[in-house]
């Protein structure tokens, strides 16, 4: 039997037409986004095109009648166990927007991040990255499809109903952020600034897709020590002064890291219905000072994913992070050396995991209104973090995932997003504002 929400009322059926109809501007507006590079940087390089594009987002909310708040964060400073040290937002503002409804209905929040990866690369390119161009029905570009598409379409949802002049009865919440691809940090701040809704939409490329969790993640790095030495003479033991290799003892990390990988993965305790398990990869090595040297020291990052049901009381991973770094001590503990020079670890900020429940009201709301589209998704989560983790976790707004094009394009050279997702996706979300904040008259 057919939901009746899967079917179109009359109003509806008008905001798709008048979707359909501006199909241009959507187009057009995803193309000026696109050619504003805001391509993730490193803490302490300069700014690029944030401060444009938000400026941009700025002046239509304006238009609409938004209330707007433009403004650059405090660096957080060291010690932060969330926020990179060097973090900073100095022309990279954060973008905070109201749009009133009449009253009585509920309030709803629109995330998405400006920033998009690097273009680089950028000779592998079939096209520009910074410049929006449409090859057999798909939009090319960096960040088309994460995820300045999916912005996109929720800025033109939002003209869509104030173009046909639908009164929502609740608010409409909109923030733009920074700082997705690397930590997080500018939805920290913008959740710390007081951003908050009943709930939240982030526009993701969920495929359409609900995504209701994602996994969190940490990159610590250890140091084993070793002790230099010429490598063309032979060495005493290193109790008599010998020299030690730091590059061979990785073996034994290596092994204890193989060792937890395998416990996490078979644990059914530790699955999830959404994400994948646990996991440890190691990611980037360094060794040795010189070619015909010992070499002193060696260090190994890891990327550690965990599981939104491992946070701990404190809001972190840390339960996590001791159970690696006492199993890893405890494996090196076994060698003579490692036993006398122990490992050194450090724990950079740590990206926390969140999730909602499968049976949160939005969850059904979104899945409706994408399957009154012909766009049936379901309900999933994402491997990786994003940022609807911080709005659900710090700022009481049960925050899903839900946009057009896939994750799969996320990231690649050559990334687009499909011209018809970005259509359905700006009329999917018309449908979810006027269902779910409620429409007067
Ligand atoms: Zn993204």
């Amino acid at each position: 039997m057919e939901s009746p929400l899967a079917t179109l009322s009359a109003l509806e059926e008008q905001i798709v037409a008048a979707v359909v109809e501006h199909r241009d501007e959507l187009i057009g507006l995803v193309g000026d986004l696109v050619a504003l590079d805001t391509t993730a940087r490193n803490p302490g390089e300069p700014a690029r095109d944030e401060a444009a594009l938000q400026g941009l987002l700025q002046a239509r909310l304006l238009a609409l009648g938004a209330e707007t708040d433009l403004w650059e964060p405090e660096p957080t400073g060291r010690g932060n166990p969330f926020v990179p040290d060097e973090q900073d937002y100095v022309g990279r503002p954060q973008l905070a927007a109201r749009l009133r409804g009449v009253g009585g209905g509920r309030n709803l929040l629109l995330n998405g991040h400006i920033d998009a990866v690097s273009a680089e690369p950028r000779e592998q390119w079939s096209s520009d990255p910074f410049t929006a161009e449409i090859r057999d029905g798909r939009l090319y570009g960096r960040g088309a499809c994460d995820m300045k598409g999916g912005i996109a379409d929720m800025l033109f949802a939002l003209e869509t109903l104030q173009r046909l002049g639908v009164r929502l009865a609740g608010d409409v919440v909109w923030c733009t952020d920074t700082d997705e691809e690397q930590s997080g940090a500018g939805a920290i701040a913008c959740a710390e600034h007081g951003v908050r809704a009943d709930a939240g939409l982030c526009a993701e490329p969920t495929g359409f897709d609900v995504w209701v969790a994602c996994r969190g993640c940490v990159n610590p790095t250890l140091t084993i020590e070793g002790r230099p030495g010429h490598a063309e003479c032979v060495q005493p033991d290193w109790r008599a002064g010998g020299a030690v290799n730091a590059i061979e003892k990785l073996r034994i990390v290596l092994e204890a890291v193989r060792d937890i990988r395998a416990d996490w993965r078979s644990d059914p305790a530790r699955r999830h219905p959404y994400v994948g398990p646990p996991d440890l990869v190691p990611t980037v090595v360094r060794g040795g000072e010189w070619m015909v040297t010992y070499p002193a020291s060696c260090s190994l990052t890891f990327d550690v994913q965990y599981l939104p049901g491992q946070v701990d009381a404190n809001g972190s991973g840390r339960a996590v992070f001791r159970e690696v770094e006492e199993r890893v001590a405890a494996a090196a503990s076994l060698d003579p050396w490692l036993r006398e020079h122990p490992l050194r670890w450090e724990w950079p900020w740590d990206i926390v995991p969140a999730e909602v429940s499968d049976d949160h009201p939005l969850v059904a709301t979104t899945l409706a209104a994408g399957a009154a589209l012909g766009r049936t998704g379901r309900i999933g989560g994402l491997d990786s973090w994003h940022d609807a983790a911080v709005f659900t976790l710090r700022a009481g707004t049960p925050t899903v995932s839900f946009g057009p094009g896939s994750i799969a394009q996320a990231h690649i050279i050559d990334e687009y997003v499909p011209v018809q997702d970005l259509i359905d996706h700006a009329a999917a979300v018309a449908l979810v504002l006027t269902r779910w904040c409620g429409v007067v008259g």
